[in-house]
Formats: C-alpha cells, structure tokens, sequence
C-alpha cells in the first residue's frame, strides 16, 4: 500500500531522550524550555526575527483574523483546504472569493478589486503547494484599499520568496506542523508578523490574554502548544534539510516518467526557492483523473483528489461561480511524495499513472 503521504519520524532513540528530560523537568506545557527551544530553531532555521509556535495552523489562522480585528468581509482563495474558509466564518467574518490563476493556482490578484466592497477588510491567500502568491500584486492591492493581507503559508516550511522565507509577507502569515506536512510536530503550527503591535497581541491572544498570573490584556484563547509537541519539532528540525533535498530528487524523478503525459503543473512564482511540498498534477479531463486515481486505488496506491470540491460549494457559504478554481479542482490529484518513499515505489506509482491513460 502507497498513502499520499507518511509522517516522518526521527530516530526513536532521539525522541525518547528528548521525553526523559520533559520527564525529569515534568514541565510539560505553558511556554516550557524546548517550546523555548523550538522557536529559536524555527527563528534561525527559517531565517525569522520571530515565531510564536502555536497549537495548529487553524487555530494559527483564527489568532490572525483576530489579532488584526477584522468582523467583516474577506477576500479569499476557493482552492485550498477547508481550514482557510472555515477559520473565515468560524471568526464571524464572511468569505468573498475570488478566482485563482489557472497557472499557478493561487488567487488571481487580476480579480480581486471588482469583490472589493465597503465591507471589505482583508486578503487571506493560500500560497498553494508551497508556491508563493503574486505577492507584490496583492500588495499593491491591499495598499491601495487599505486592506490587512493574511498568508496561509500552510505549505510553505523550507519555501523562500527573494532570498528570504515567505512567512515574512503580508501583515500575517501562518503556517502548520501537522504531521501531515513536510515538517511537522505532530500537531503544531505557528504565526508571523513584522508588526510588533500585532505580534505582542498575537501572543496574549495565544495565552488567554495573560500578561501576569491575575492579570489580562485583552481576551484570549489556548493557542499554546507543548513540551511533547516541541519535542518531536527539534527531532524533525535535524532533518529538514534532508527532507526538502529527498523532496526535489523525487520531484524530478517523477517528471522525467510523467513528462510523456504532458500533464498541467503549477508554474512556481519566479525569485522562488521552492520546497516541492507537494506532487500535483492536472489532467486534461476530469474522466483522465479519475481514471488515473482509480487505477492507482484498485493497486493500492492512494493519491488525493486536493482540492476537491473548492471551498466556495462548502455548504455554509455562498459565492460566485469560480469557472477556473472548479475546472483545475475536478482535474487535479496529488501523488504519493515523502520522506520514505522509494524511487522504486514512484516508478510503480508512474508506470500505473501512465497505464491508466493509454488504455
Ligand atoms: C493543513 C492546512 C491547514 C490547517 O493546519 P492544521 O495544522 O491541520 O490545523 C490550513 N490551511 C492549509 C492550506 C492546510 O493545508
């Protein structure tokens, strides 16, 4: 059996040492020493002046709509995972969509000016993949209407944009460590900003709004994260490198067998280092996906239908039709990728692929 993907796990030996200590410490949670530690390796990992490691990168995007005090009406991207919608309306704020660019399947910054209304307060974009929205454009936008940008940088662990880390556009960007992403901490997330205003609020918000054991500014949530979490974050940090480096390898292992298929990829922006997050591609029909898909299915072999159906025909919104999010959406799968899975495993993967579109 093949799953799209496999959490990575460190050394065991590595992780038990790191839990003997919490048990020695038995401080456990409550800004403790390795969440300490862990940020500091994100700050110098990722090249960040901060980080505030959070519970998960919902809860990350809720602290942000918060944070920034918004209530009513936000742009967004229908072509990403429910969290970036349902944080929208989960925070009481209504969701505005806006098409995505049929090439690199981000918000198309080309349409978001006719859904600005009075109402309008900010931009939450998905950097989809990994790959960077066209950020000067939002910007200009934003600066334009006096709008707040939020990034779900979801994706992005490992990902730059001109030489720095993408977590640093816009007034907020977040980001998540489930264990189902590149890099993770089992659940876990985080949120950035180069605001100080904003970062001091986000971090009260993350704690209750706690400023002393009996005092508060202002209302906050549990947004804290824990020593076990932090833990399994350090272990995984040793490895980045190597996952982001076994991720290219098997990217272009990839291409050089499906290359003959002429599927659509998303183009990654220009000035970007990319973190091949994911293996996505599009077929010329959604009949050619679904084949693709139950082909791999009947061999066990589980790709993903992300991101089927789009977030603007979640039942709880409503929106325009979004013609390209809907079309790229029924014709897209993502194909296994992580840490270890083999080259022999992406040449069956591949073969299966290519069967089910010649026969
Ligand atoms: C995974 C993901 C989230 C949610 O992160 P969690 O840590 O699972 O809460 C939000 N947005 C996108 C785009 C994601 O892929």
């Amino acid at each position: 059996m093949i799953q799209v993907t496999v959490p990575f796990q460190p050394p065991k030996e590595e992780y038990e040492a790191m839990v003997s200590d919490i048990w020695l410490r038995n401080w456990l949670t409550n800004n403790g020493p390795l969440v300490n530690e862990m940020e500091l390796g994100l700050k110098e990992y990722l090249g960040l002046k901060h980080f505030l490691f959070v519970s998960n990168g919902t809860i990350a995007l809720q602290l942000a709509i918060k944070a920034l005090g918004l209530s009513k009406e936000i742009i967004t991207t229908p072509f990403s995972y429910v969290a970036t919608t349902s944080s929208i309306v989960w925070e009481g704020c209504t969701p505005v969509f806006v098409d995505i660019d049929p090439e690199s399947f981000n918000i198309d910054p080309a349409k978001i000016e006719v859904a600005i209304t009075e109402e309008t307060e900010a931009i939450l974009a998905t950097h989809v993949y990994g790959n960077p929205c066209d950020i000067e454009a939002i910007q200009r936008i934003a600066d334009k209407h006096r709008l707040k940008v939020i990034y779900d940088a979801a994706h992005c662990f490992g990902t730059r944009y001109q030489g720095e880390s993408v977590l640093k556009f816009g007034d907020i960007s977040t980001i998540s460590f489930h264990a189902t992403k590149l890099f993770h901490s089992v659940e876990g997330g985080g949120v950035v900003s180069q605001d100080p205003e904003v970062l001091k609020r986000l971090a009260y918000m993350r704690n209750f709004g706690h400023n002393g054991p009996e005092s508060f500014d202002g209302m906050g949530i549990n947004g804290k994260n824990s020593e076990f979490h932090a833990a399994m974050g350090l272990c995984n940090l040793k490895y980045a490198d190597d996952i982001l480096a076994k991720r290219k390898r098997d990217t272009k292992h990839y291409n050089r067998w499906l290359d003959k298929l002429k599927l659509q990829k998303p183009v990654v922006a220009v000035g970007t280092e990319f973190n091949y997050a994911y293996y996505p591609v599009v077929f010329e029909t959604e009949e050619a996906c679904l084949k693709a898909f139950e082909t791999l299915e009947m061999n066990r072999i589980f790709a993903r239908r992300y991101f089927y159906p789009t977030l603007s025909s979640l039942e709880y919104v409503t929106s325009e039709p979004m013609p390209v999010a809907e079309d790229i959406s029924r014709r897209i799968l993502c194909l296994p990728l992580y840490y270890q899975l083999t080259e022999v495993e992406i040449d069956m993967v591949c073969r299966i692929v290519l069967r089910s579109q010649y026969y």
